[in-house]
């Protein structure tokens, strides 16, 4: 019978009679367990250590090219993206417009309001004109013959002069103080108005006002006649009861003579 040598097998394997091959050093240690293990755990990390750097560059990516709020998306999203942006976009510059256009409303609105202010301005101007009674002739005041009791110089008595004179040269034109309607006219002598003429000038801060111009050489105005303001109403004379050329001018406040002077101003001399 034979004996099994009772060889550890290391010691077998170093036996002579099984020749060692000639194998490489790396094929040794790869060969060995603790070799696989190591070689395993080189593999992982290579392959780890890729795809963080993968994973690194597509965050940096996606943070460069995009803002933070935005979450890194697949291309298919980015076109919607751009649209969604192109949409904000285009609201951002109607608003813009809209913006600049109600400020140019605003602009335009102002300047009418300041149209409107001047055409007021220029309106209450023109009406304050309007109430303003011409001196109707050229020529003062003649003195002591304002509006009020005095010695008639021909009827020699007090009694009332119920106008002004105005002191004139014959045949000088004689202008509508304000304007009215011609509500009477007298000629020759007139009952002692001589060539005369009365407007109506309708009311002035409610009182009915006319105005009458006597004496004159020649009347021009016709009854009913519509005149302007300024109009030529006819010339000084001294027709009627008068010592000589002036025009004698009366106001009717409701129908009743007061002093004209309460409306027509004497022009002040330059
Ligand atoms: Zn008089």
């Amino acid at each position: 019978m034979r004996v099994k040598p009772l060889l550890p097998h290391r010691a077998k394997r170093a036996l002579p009679s099984r020749p060692r091959r000639a194998v490489p050093g790396f094929t040794v240690f790869l060969s060995s367990a603790v070799g696989k293990i190591a070689a395993g755990a080189v593999a992982f990390s290579l392959v780890a250590a890729c795809l963080i750097s993968f994973a690194s560059l597509q965050s940096a990516g996606a943070g460069s090219a995009f803002a933070d709020n935005e979450p890194a998306v697949d291309a298919n999203k980015i076109g919607d993206l751009a649209k969604q942006r192109q949409i904000a976009m285009d609201q951002d510059g109607a608003e813009i417009a809209a913006k600049s256009s109600t400020e140019t409303a605003l602009a335009n609105r102002q300047q009418q309001l300041a149209d409107d202010n001047q055409a007021i301005l220029n309106e209450a101007d023109r009406l304050e004109k309007l109430t303003e009674f011409l001196w109707p002739t050229e020529g003062p005041l003649s003195p002591g013959n304002g509006y009020g009791m005095r010695y008639h110089p021909i009827l020699h008595r007090y009694r009332l002069h119920d106008g002004i004179d105005i002191t004139a040269k014959c045949s000088q034109p004689i202008y509508a103080a304000q304007a009215g309607t011609v509500v009477r006219v007298t000629s020759g002598y007139g009952g002692g108005s001589g060539n005369s003429a009365k407007i109506d000038h309708g009311k002035f801060n409610g009182d009915q006002i006319a105005t009458a111009y006597l004496h004159m050489s020649k009347n021009m105005l016709k009854e009913g006649e519509e005149v302007e303001k300024g109009q030529l109403v006819g010339y000084v004379g001294s027709t009627g009861l008068s010592t000589g050329c002036h025009l004698h001018l009366s106001l009717y406040k409701n129908g009743k003579g007061t002093d004209p002077l309460d409306y027509v101003k004497q022009p002040v001399e330059d």
